[in-house]
């Protein structure tokens, strides 16, 4: 039985990270410290500190210094003190705010506390209008991953029929954004979506960001098709993707769960802080 491409992200995103390593090995000296990127967590949501975690790691690896702050309990009054402490201090180049927030945290609000010119993840409506109207800012990593993955497995854009199915601001509707800038004919399908197989069977590139696993069976997938899955989901300890990949790579190109997506928006995470930091180092990073 045929057994279609695996769409890798792994060894793409560690040649990203090994050109930010040496470019950053080259600047770090001359601006007298390294990038620096504040994480803040709020609550203690497991995996949102298991993933602050391999930031921090990932970071020390490529020479950018990670700074976890876990505020355990939720006070929207503290997390928004400390936003416009990080704002005002120099030496910081980026703030990634962990999502999802826990209650009663106003995600608008935190993230709209943000200087735009420190948002890491692009999530501030000043970043994303600048995504939309096509003016340079900085834009969610993961979308940026989804565009990388893509392009980098040499995988053509321009025309294609592409299927997003999520319309999230971090993820779905960034990543729609990019694919149309690239020429694709974009649909967004969400939840409301009915019967989404009639969507997402027509893709010849389908990205799948729903956070539902194994959402996508070979029913759903275009013989030959180009399958990105970007979800990450815990079932029993196992992370599983929103794609069904044993059954579908007999039938279309996929994106694994480990060494996939994942892998590029880590790479993008800090390509992103490494590019505010030189933003910053060069005199043009305060608001
Ligand atoms: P989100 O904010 O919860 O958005 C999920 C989207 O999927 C929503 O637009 C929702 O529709 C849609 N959806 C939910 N169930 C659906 C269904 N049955 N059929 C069609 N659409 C459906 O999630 P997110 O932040 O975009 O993340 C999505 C997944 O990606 C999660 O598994 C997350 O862990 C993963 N993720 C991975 C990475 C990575 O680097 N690999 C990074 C970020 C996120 P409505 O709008 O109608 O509710």
């Amino acid at each position: 039985m045929k057994v279609y491409k695996i769409i890798e992200g792994k060894d793409h995103a560690l040649k990203i990270r090994e050109e930010i390593r040496n470019r950053i090995g080259g600047m770090a000296g001359a601006a007298g410290r390294p990038p620096k990127l504040e994480v803040i967590i709020a609550g203690s949501d497991p995996a949102s500190l298991y993933y602050a975690s391999l930031i921090k790691k990932a970071g020390a690896k490529e020479g950018i210094e990670a700074v976890l702050n876990h505020m355990k309990s939720p006070d929207e009054y503290k997390v928004l003190e400390k936003i416009e402490n990080l704002n005002r201090d120099e030496t910081v180049d980026g703030i990634l705010i962990q999502l999802p927030l826990p209650p009663p945290l106003n995600k608008e609000k935190i993230i709209n506390a943000i200087n735009p010119l420190k948002d890491i993840d692009g999530q501030h409506p000043v970043n994303l209008g600048k995504l939309i109207s096509g003016q340079k800012g900085i834009f969610p990593a993961t979308a940026r991953a989804v565009l990388k993955i893509i392009k980098l497995n040499g995988i053509e854009v321009s025309g294609k029929r592409t299927v997003v199915v999520g319309r999230s601001t971090a993820v779905g509707l960034p990543a729609a954004i990019m694919l149309v800038r690239e020429n694709a004919a974009v649909s967004v399908c969400h939840s409301k979506t009915a019967p989404l197989e009639e969507f997402t069977s027509e893709a010849e590139i389908l990205v799948v960001s729903a956070g539902k696993p194994k959402l996508i069976s070979e029913n759903h997938v275009k013989k030959g098709a180009c399958v990105i899955d970007v979800g990450t989901n815990e079932v029993e300890g196992e992370m599983v993707g929103d794609v069904d990949f044993e059954r579908i790579i007999r039938k279309a190109s996929v994106s694994p769960v480990r060494g996939g997506v994942g892998a590029l928006t880590m790479a993008c995470i800090l390509e992103n802080t490494f590019n505010a930091y030189k933003k910053n180092i060069h005199g043009n990073g305060t608001q």
